[in-house]
């Protein structure tokens, strides 16, 4: 079955210049990526992308973590890997959630560590299941920015709304 999944390149990743091992990684399962963006991580987005995990003690450093201020990338990298099985399969690359505990060659065995502060720093975030991955991916991403239509839409016209263009 066709799925698609939300992959972040988190801020750890970019500042070890990561993204192209984590890239080459993932071309490995021959998935397509139907969407691709440098992020600027708000508060409110990091805190709604870790919604399941508010109650965790370490909450709070997650949020500075994803936010890039604990790496002074104040970035991620977002993507939507489309195909087959496509959620099981970027996991089992991404590996364990401890990056002590993943497999020696998956992305997170390999690149991850656990910081003398404790935090998990492990690469990728990757969706779990596939209610997991259509609410991160409508988070992250707006219909115009994936190039297949992956969930359904609707039509609005917003108005009055400021946008910017290019001047
Ligand atoms: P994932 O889906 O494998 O990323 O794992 P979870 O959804 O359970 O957790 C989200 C993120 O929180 C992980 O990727 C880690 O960065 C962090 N995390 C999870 N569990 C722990 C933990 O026990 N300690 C710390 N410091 N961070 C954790
Ligand atoms: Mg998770």
């Amino acid at each position: 079955m066709n799925q698609q999944t939300l992959v972040l390149v988190k801020p750890d990743g970019l500042k070890k210049s990561l993204t192209g091992n984590v890239l080459t990684r993932l071309s490995e399962t021959k998935l397509e990526i139907v969407a691709a963006k440098i992020a600027k991580v708000s508060r409110k987005l990091a805190e709604e992308h870790y919604e399941q995990m508010k109650d965790k003690p370490f909450f709070e450093e997650l949020v500075k973590y994803i936010r890039g201020e604990l790496h002074e990338r104040r970035k991620v990298m977002a993507m939507v890997y489309w195909g087959e099985e496509a959620i099981v399969k970027v996991r089992e690359l991404a590996g364990a959630t401890n990056p002590e505990e993943a497999d020696p060659v998956s992305i997170r065995g390999a690149y991850g560590r656990i910081t003398t502060r404790g935090i998990y720093e492990n690469v990728i975030h990757t969706s779990k299941n596939a209610e997991e991955a259509e609410r991160e991916i409508k988070l992250w991403f707006e219909p115009d920015d994936i190039i297949l239509d992956l969930y359904p839409t609707k039509q609005v016209v917003i108005k009055d709304k400021k946008i910017r263009i290019w001047a």
